[in-house]
């Protein structure tokens, strides 16, 4: 049986706590604020160290998703689930019965998504027991969003930055060549840019591989490769002050969420006149097309168009940045903070 707990959190609408120990997990949502709409954000399931750890994540990304569904335009909040269990030992079906049902209390406050360790197949067992879940039986994958959203950053930020309309003959390097990694190479590939790739996974590379023609380096290098654009698309936190001072490019644009480690680092590149396309503007791809699978029928095209608007999102942040010599996430930030001004009232 579910045991729920409200916690109560500055600045946040809603944060609350299911337990169930017959079971053995534990899950928080966390409504950060849902003055454009209900909460949108993924169930991302992890075997945290400590509760203390698993909320930390959960403040942290809910809040970050009103953040990316403001500034993408989206008529959604930002929340965010995590649940701490270990999947290697639980019945999946029954947590994601259980979770269905933490979901449903909600009312709608808050809609959940597959993210990092839950699935579309997951999904359609939360499906069961809610009707609060985007995704089921629509676009499925929502990382050819991502991919073409992170393409269309590119070219605001070359647009912006070299006065260039065409991406053929510019050189990009990807550091990750996964679901989002390996897509953005072929849609560049496919404009003539030449690609240098690195990943930790020698099957990723071989796949692409299979696609098109690319160089590749050591993960570890490729901070090093001189090139027009650096494109991180696998963990966060790889823009710091250890390899800000190496690269060696005149645009940062990816899909990794988080990319910088510190605030500082943003000033880094800043000061380095690296054109840095803020993450959550660049990467809003997977989750404009998530949006368009709530209540409605879902239109692929009409998904595309929208991520497409993520070039003169860019475009305009970029102008702002330049404008008052402030660094483009600090603009980012200034605009997504325009869109969500007042808490919505309690249903
Ligand atoms: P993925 O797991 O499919 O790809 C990541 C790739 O990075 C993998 O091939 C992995 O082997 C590689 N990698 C890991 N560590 C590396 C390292 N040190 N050096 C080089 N390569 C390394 O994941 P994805 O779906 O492509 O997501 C990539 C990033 O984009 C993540 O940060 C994710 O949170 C973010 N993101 C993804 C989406 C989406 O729609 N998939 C949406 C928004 C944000």
């Amino acid at each position: 049986m579910n045991r729920y707990s409200r916690l109560y959190i500055d600045g946040y609408e809603d944060v609350v706590r299911c337990d169930n120990s017959q079971l053995g997990f534990s899950a928080w949502i966390a409504v950060h604020n849902c003055w454009r709409g209900p909460a949108l954000g993924g169930c991302r399931v992890w075997n945290y160290r400590s509760d203390d750890e698993a909320l930390t994540d959960v403040l942290r990304l809910g809040k970050g998703m009103t953040y990316k569904n403001a500034l993408a335009g989206l008529p959604l909040g930002g929340g965010k689930m995590v649940v701490r269990a270990n999947l290697a030992a639980i019945d999946r079906t029954a947590l994601f019965t259980e979770i269905g049902r933490f979901v449903d209390t909600l009312s709608g406050r808050y809609i959940t998504a597959e993210d990092v360790n839950s699935s579309v197949v997951d999904m359609a067992v939360v499906q069961q027991q809610t009707r609060h879940v985007a995704t089921v039986g629509a676009s499925g994958n929502p990382s050819p969003f991502t991919a073409y959203g992170v393409y269309c950053a590119i070219k605001a930020g070359i647009a912006h930055k070299l006065k260039r309309e065409r991406l053929s003959g510019l050189t990009v390097a990807i550091q990750g060549a996964g679901e989002t990694g390996g897509r953005l190479a072929e849609l560049l590939a496919g404009d003539g840019c030449r690609i240098i790739a690195a990943d930790i996974n020698e099957n990723n590379l071989q796949k692409l591989g299979e696609k098109i023609v690319f160089d590749r380096v050591a993960p570890e290098s490729i901070y090093d490769v001189p090139c027009d654009i650096f494109s991180p698309c696998a963990l966060g936190a790889t823009l710091n002050r250890r390899t800000i001072p190496r690269l060696l490019c005149q645009l940062v644009a990816g899909s990794a969420n988080n990319q910088l480690e510190t605030p500082e680092d943003g000033l880094l590149l800043h000061r380095r006149s690296i054109l840095y396309a803020p993450d959550y503007a660049a990467n809003a791809g997977g989750v404009i097309n998530i949006s368009c699978e709530i209540g409605q029928h879902y239109d692929a095209a009409k998904a595309k168009t929208l991520t497409a608007g993520i070039e003169n999102t860019l475009l305009h942040i970029f102008a702002l940045s330049a404008q008052r010599e402030l660094p483009p996430e600090e603009i980012a930030d200034q605009l997504a903070e325009e869109g969500f001004s007042a808490p919505c009232s309690a249903s």
